[in-house]
């Protein structure tokens, strides 16, 4: 289901009836998990944002703290057997929210950051390291402002044999998206446009999130650069083995957004890790607490999300924690932090799966 559906309300209303009440998206909503009413399970906001855009409830704190503790994990959508787009129908009311200007000061920031600087975190300072080459890279704002490992990642495709493209870019509008800013969102994607060659080649993408809207919004061919990794893995040599216990968190754009759950674990095993796997793995893994821009919204909530996921890694018996997704490494990395001093318990290592395979290849 494409974000652009349910801009109008009969769309909406029959998704809505699609919905039979059964409740078992509830089991699998990381914030009905958490706050365990009804209003907070995929279920209960599919019908509070019908009731807002229908014109049958008014809007308050609670209503609205509903929409937007959403992590967007489209968990529910996969659970759902009457295959109801919740999360869809979140963004429909995120954005009408948005119209009627209920915009909290972080959101308005970040909006007005993508609008100055082209990047979310509002640094004129941050670009990408400009290269020749014939395969269009798109760095993305969540690496932007990492220029090391950029670099790193960059170098490590030339000693794989890529000849990467990198150009002057600016955020693909994701972020803005998943918060309602419909028309912030629109300029942006003119604005990327015009800088960023969308034509035939594929594109490689560092950023799950970046991939998916690449895909569903500009109808751009791309991939992952796990895709491209597991496509070469046998030519990936490995000089220092990861020889640790770890477990892998799904990013959800990247698992259950874009199916790509093997080709990481495929390459954990080929730098020689031991993977164990935690109770919610591949599509059913947990969000990490970090999605659907709740972090300019409930950073408590995201917090308890992301220490229940470290403590899910925890009972694995890992010595590590290994994501693909740069949203998620931060995220887990405060999570591991939060529960490590409520424990006592050195905190669990948060590592990148990139990072991990840079180390490796030197
Ligand atoms: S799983 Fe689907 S049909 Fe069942 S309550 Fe949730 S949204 Fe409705
Ligand atoms: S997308 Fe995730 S957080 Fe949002 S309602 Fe569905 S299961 Fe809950």
């Amino acid at each position: 289901m494409r974000f652009s559906e349910f801009h109008d309300i009969e769309a909406l209303e029959s998704e809505l009836y699609t919905c039979t009440m059964c409740g078992f998206c509830k089991q699998v909503c990381p914030v009905f998990v958490d706050e365990g009413w009804d209003t907070a399970a995929p279920r209960g906001r599919m019908t509070l944002a019908y009731g807002l855009l229908s014109g049958q409830l008014d809007v308050d704190d609670s209503v609205l703290d509903r929409l937007y503790q959403c992590t967007q994990c489209h968990d529910c959508a996969r659970k759902c057997p009457s295959r109801a787009a919740c999360p869809d129908v979140v963004l429909a009311g995120r954005r009408e929210m948005v119209n009627r200007g209920h915009i909290t000061t972080r959101q308005a920031t970040l909006v007005d950051n993508v609008h100055r600087t082209g990047n979310i975190f509002g640094d004129p300072e941050a670009g990408v390291p400009s290269r020749q080459g014939t395969l269009p890279v798109f760095i993305g704002c969540q690496y932007i402002s990492r220029p090391n490992s950029v670099k790193k990642i960059i170098r490590l495709l030339e000693t794989l044999g890529v000849d990467p493209l990198v150009m002057d870019e600016s955020c693909c509008g994701f972020p803005l998206r998943i918060l309602g800013f419909d028309e912030a969102e629109k300029e942006q994607q003119l604005r990327l446009r015009e800088q960023f060659p969308m034509d035939d080649r594929e594109i490689l993408t560092l950023c799950p999130s970046c991939l998916k809207q690449l895909r569903e919004v500009y109808g751009q061919s791309s991939m992952h650069i796990l895709q491209m990794l597991d496509r070469t893995l046998d030519t990936i040599p490995v000089m220092t083995p990861v020889q640790t216990r770890v477990t892998y968190h799904d990013p959800c754009d990247l698992s259950r957004g874009a199916g790509i759950m093997d080709e990481p674990r495929r390459l954990l095993a080929h730098m020689g890790a031991d993977i164990v796997e935690m109770k919610h793995h591949h599509d059913t893994s947990r969000c990490c607490g970090g999605g659907g821009g709740i972090l300019t919204w409930d950073e408590a909530l995201s917090l308890r999300m992301s220490v229940s996921r470290i403590e899910e890694a925890r009972r694995t018996g890992a010595e590590m924690l290994v994501t693909a997704c740069p949203t998620c490494e931060q995220n887990l990395k405060r999570g591991a932090q939060a529960e490590a001093e409520a424990s006592g318990h050195p905190a669990m290592p948060v590592r990148h799966i990139m990072d991990l395979l840079i180390r490796a290849v030197r």
